[in-house]
């Protein structure tokens, strides 16, 4: 058995587990439930561990992980973030879709 993922984001856990649902990957979930001291710890604060069953599954699981966390981080960032035209170099803040400058479309990455 090998550890997969782990996060204290809950909705980012959430998401890999709905994943590997939908691909029928094995697997189990420790801390679930943080040791059962609810009162002492905000659920917010219990962090999952999630555990590959079979390790044949590993290089699957990875990529699913990798692409989820890398869409979560994406999407923080576009929400909260400044950003650089990769046209014209000006600092756009994070409410622009577009460059105010030059009208260059916000890249989806940055
Ligand atoms: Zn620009």
């Amino acid at each position: 058995m090998i550890k997969l993922f782990t996060s204290h984001d809950s909705f980012l856990v959430q998401s890999v587990r709905s994943e590997l649902d939908a691909l029928a990957i094995p697997y189990m979930v420790k801390n679930e439930f943080a040791g059962g001291a609810i009162g002492e710890l905000p659920w917010q604060e219990a962090q999952q561990e999630l555990w590959l069953l079979d390790e044949g599954w590993a290089d699957k699981a990875h990529r699913v992980v990798d692409a989820l966390v890398s869409n979560r981080k994406g999407a923080e960032k576009r929400e909260a973030t400044e950003w650089v035209c990769a046209t014209c170099d000006e600092n756009n803040g994070p409410a622009f879709d577009s460059c105010w400058h030059c009208g260059q479309q916000r890249p989806l990455n940055g």
